[in-house]
């Protein structure tokens, strides 16, 4: 077998008919092609045989006595250990209402007697492979899931143990440009507060790091929160670069949601300091927060008039250390956004952005409407 095909050699066929010939041609066709093959002459039975060692993929009969295939099919699709099998029902009639209900019972294809053996080989491997890719495919998942959720607790773990040591080196560099203020040239000057800046910016990657691993861990307890409260609460955490910058920000009256509020606070302050933030210093911010309703969602929009970005910049800003500039053009750690990206989808919403270079930009999300529930999982 070449990398990349399917295996269907080690794979058993439950066939389940009241007539024995149909069971031995069905048996010999599929047997013929290296399919091991379990023969039924009843649901019950078939059930049995399923449930205690679910076969690879079932053909099932629609008449059978005692209950028919329809209700074999509904029973073994309530039932998490034998919903996953493929059920492919077989049958004389050729009524399009048989097959429908065969479809809505939980079957997955129709196979019409007599027999036509290439066509029951077809059906039956094709079922065969579109389940093993199904269960590779969440196999990868998983595996990406786990993959995923190990690299932020290494990503934790290490952001968490430097910071005690990033400290102490900008603690010490700190004393030794007080100590020596007057007896240092202005190069060695520089050369420390070049340490001591570098130290801050490498805290503020950790901090940042920190945060974004910790998205998922921190206490999932949703509550209701009046987003007018996170807006007071972000203009006051952002009032010196408000004043500083002499920043016009309007916003409506916003709604109250069902969301983490430590979490929403990050989402409104990320994403309006960055309006602040990416406009050119001879222009002075303007920020317009406006909410709208659709369906059972809120649309939130943050806009800004600052240096906009390119249209083939507007899906990477979103991943972690995406920046379009130097640190030295307009500081930041590239989190920001990635941030506030995991926080919406922790709240079933998206989060996306428009822009015009020169004109500004408009980041977008949504938020689920004020519900009864408590956690989000
Ligand atoms: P940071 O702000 O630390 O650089 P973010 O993740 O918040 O990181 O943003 C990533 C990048 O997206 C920024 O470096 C910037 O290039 C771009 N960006 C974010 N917000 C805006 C905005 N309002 N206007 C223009 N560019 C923006």
């Amino acid at each position: 077998m070449s990398h990349g095909q399917i295996d269907l050699s080690t794979d058993d066929i439950l066939v389940i008919d009241d007539a024995p010939d149909n069971l031995r041609i069905l048996s010999t066709i599929l047997s013929n092609r290296g399919f091991r093959v379990r023969k039924s002459l009843d649901g019950r039975g078939a059930i049995t045989s399923a449930k205690v060692n679910p076969p690879s993929i079932i053909l099932l009969d629609i008449r059978l006595p005692e209950i028919d295939g329809y209700e074999v099919c509904q029973i073994l699709k309530a039932d998490p250990n034998t919903s996953h099998i493929p059920v492919i029902f077989i049958s004389a009639l050729d009524d399009i209402s048989d097959k429908l209900k065969a479809f809505k019972s939980g079957g997955i294809d129709y196979i019409t007697k007599p027999f036509q053996e290439e066509e029951v080989l077809v059906r039956v491997e094709t079922q065969l492979k579109l389940q093993k890719l199904q269960c590779q495919l969440i196999q990868h998942n998983n595996d990406l899931a786990r993959f995923n959720r190990e690299l932020e607790q290494f990503a934790y773990v290490v952001s968490h143990d430097l910071q005690q040591p990033l400290q102490t080196m900008i603690g010490f560099a700190q004393l030794l440009a007080l100590k020596h203020q007057h007896n240092l040239d202005e190069t060695s000057h520089e050369y420390l507060q070049g340490i001591i800046e570098s130290g801050r910016r490498a805290q503020q990657l950790i901090q940042d790091l920190l945060s974004y691993s910790q998205i998922e861990h921190q206490a999932q307890k949703l509550e209701s929160v009046d987003c007018n409260l996170i807006l007071a609460e972000v203009l006051n955490n952002l009032q010196t670069v408000i004043s500083a910058k002499n920043v016009h920000l309007t916003s409506e009256t916003l709604p109250v949601i069902t969301g983490n509020k430590t979490q929403l606070i990050q989402l409104f302050q990320n994403l309006i300091e960055n309006a602040i933030k990416f406009v050119p210093s001879n222009r002075s911010p303007h920020v317009r927060l406006t909410v709208s309703k659709q369906d059972c969602e809120w649309l939130f929009e943050v806009r800004d008039n600052g240096i906009g970005i390119q249209s083939e910049d507007l899906e990477c800003i979103f991943e972690v250390f995406q920046r379009l500039h130097t640190s030295d053009e307009y500081p930041g750690t590239g989190i920001g956004l990635a941030i506030c990206k995991k926080i919406v989808e922790f709240h079933n919403g998206r989060i996306w952005v428009q822009s015009q270079p020169n004109i500004g930009s408009s980041f977008y999300f949504t938020l689920a409407e004020l519900s009864n529930e408590g956690t989000n999982q």
